[in-house]
């Protein structure tokens, strides 16, 4: 044996490889990390996108990052600091009647709808609380005996039980339902409820009015609801979490794209590198999606059927597209002052408009009028655009991964159509547009090697959490095949920069006794 064949491979150098590989390096194992691109950071990178002009490829606004994690690893001294936080949502109004959301507090809207945000505000966070201590736990595994297996399931029905009779009836009411009835039955103001709407379907191939989307809305809000901006962008995050981990002792090697990994006598023994190269490794852990390490790196031949037809059904179908326009100005929106540009904005001015948006996913098609999450990030941070000129990043949908008449022929009218939909409420921004880019949802697989460029490797819904997420089998981390574990944002619990699957898998590992 050699010393390599004590080492620990981790598959990726997006945020959650990043944590996994800086907490197994501390504690005392060998870890290289490989990433493919030439960058770490995955989909938390901050790139210029035109002369000048830098933007968040994908993740724009931090929301999730686990506040252990952050202190654990020393993140803001190696470097992390936010350029804004306590971002306001602003639901825009095509009119500028605009509503303004800060946690329970909304400005804008009649009193009865005050009253009531309080009400769903405060039931939201006590349910997305529960939601939130499940994220630093190893899911457990049903149908055993183990003592942590029960340990964990009790606790979980403890948190149900402590909200008290009349929440916990609530609880169990909305979770699996949609956020369409839930809105209709509290509020009045359509832009209101087309902006909570949003944050329900925001990354998933749903709608307002398909289940499973108030447990979307929760899994958002179980961060805390505070909205973000890293200074430098969200490559700040990853750079961060690069530099903890190389602190630590973990090696990262880009450009070192993957192709195979490799199987002796049943077990993982290391990796094959697109060059031809074989690294020796004890262990790998994939940051990659599921389908992507399972199906495409390791193949489907070394699993057992029924395991592999599970992963072959992960719903993994990405519609968020992303829109960056690198402006000659602040763009100017209908009644809102150039503070409130700098706010996040929703277009989601009503459920109605939110659920025919997602209409056109069914069918194959993008959205007509799509809805859209906006930042302009420079006004906050100016290393990201030239003196008096601006960044917008865009969040889009729906723009179906496999659109029916194909993106080649369809990517120029869709980001026409977005810069349109932004011109309702901006109507000048068309002209202050010096380079716009968009990346649909085939972009994102291709640049981020992401399944279905799928915001959360993997649908995520109540099917697909927990112990089912990726799938069962698999929802500890280790998979089926002795040496190889999952750490990102397919298993749980899922997607956004939250770092716990890294480290959750990280502590699987070190306090495993499987090979
Ligand atoms: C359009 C869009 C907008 C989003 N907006 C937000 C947001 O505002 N806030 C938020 O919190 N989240 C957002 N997300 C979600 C968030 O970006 C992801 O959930 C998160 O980045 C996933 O992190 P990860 O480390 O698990 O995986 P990734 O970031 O996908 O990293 C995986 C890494 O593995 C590498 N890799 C894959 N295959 C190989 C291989 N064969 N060899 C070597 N390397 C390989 C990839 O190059 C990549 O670097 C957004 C996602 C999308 C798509």
């Amino acid at each position: 044996m050699t010393d390599h064949d004590a080492r620990i491979i981790v598959i990726g150098a997006g945020h959650n490889g990043l944590v996994c590989a800086a907490y197994l390096a501390r504690a005392g194992h060998e870890v290289t990390v490989l990433e493919a691109a030439a960058e770490p950071g995955g989909a938390a990178v901050t790139r210029e996108f035109a002369p000048g002009f830098r933007v968040p490829a994908c993740a724009h606004l931090l929301y999730l990052l686990d506040d252990g994690i952050r202190k654990e690893l020393a993140l803001d001294k190696h470097g992390l600091r936010m350029a804004r936080s306590g971002l306001v949502s602003i639901g825009l109004d095509p009119d500028g009647g605009h509503v303004r959301i800060a946690g329970a507090s909304v400005g804008g809207v009649a009193d009865a709808d005050q009253e009531a945000m309080q009400a769903h505000h405060r039931r939201m966070r006590r349910f997305a609380h529960i939601i939130g201590r499940l994220h630093n736990r190893q899911p457990p595994r049903l149908g055993t005996t183990d003592r942590r297996d029960l340990a964990s399931l009790a606790r979980l029905a403890l948190d149900i039980r402590t909200l008290g009779r009349t929440e916990m009836r609530e609880f169990l009411r909305i979770a699996g339902i949609n956020i369409y009835d839930v809105l209709q039955e509290r509020f009045e103001n359509p832009v209101l409820k087309g902006a909570l709407s949003l944050d329900a379907v925001l990354g998933t191939f749903l709608g307002p009015r398909s289940n499973n989307s108030v447990f979307c809305a929760l899994h958002r809000l179980s961060g805390g609801g505070d909205y973000a901006l890293p200074a430098g962008g969200m490559g700040a995050v990853t750079a961060a979490l690069a530099s903890a981990a190389r602190e630590a002792g973990a090696e990262i090697r880009t450009g070192s794209p993957v192709a195979r990994i490799l199987v002796d006598h049943d077990r993982v023994s290391g990796v094959e590198l697109d060059d031809g190269e074989w690294l020796p490794a004890a262990k790998v852990v994939s940051s990659a999606d599921p389908r992507a390490t399972l199906h495409g790196l390791l193949g489907a031949r070394h699993l057992e059927a029924g395991f592999a037809h599970r992963v072959g059904n992960i719903r993994m179908r990405g519609c968020a597209a992303k829109v960056h326009l690198a402006l000659d100005g602040m763009p100017e929106f209908t009644g809102l002052d150039a503070a409130g540009a700098g706010e996040r904005l929703l277009i989601a001015p009503s459920l109605e408009y939110v659920e025919r948006a997602f209409n056109h996913a069914k069918y194959g098609e993008h959205s007509a009028a799509p809805v859209a999450e906006m930042t302009l990030p420079s006004l906050h941070d100016d290393s990201l655009a030239p003196a008096g000129q601006h960044v917008l990043s865009a969040v889009v949908q729906w723009a179906p991964r496999n659109l029916k008449q194909g993106w080649a022929d369809a990517r120029a009218a869709f980001l026409d159509t977005v810069i349109d939909t932004m011109a309702r409420y901006a109507p000048g921004i068309r002209e202050q547009i010096l380079h716009a880019e968009l990346l649909t949802p085939e972009d994102i697989e291709r640049q981020f090697r992401i399944t279905g460029g799928h915001w959360h490797h993997g649908e995520l819904s109540l099917d697909q959490f927990l112990m089912m997420r990726p799938v069962p089998g698999a929802g500890q981390y280790a998979t089926p095949v002795p040496g190889l574990w999952l750490c990102g944002a397919g298993s749980h619990p899922g997607g956004g920069v939250m770092g716990s699957a890294g480290r959750n898998a990280a502590r699987a590992i070190v306090g495993s006794n499987r090979e």
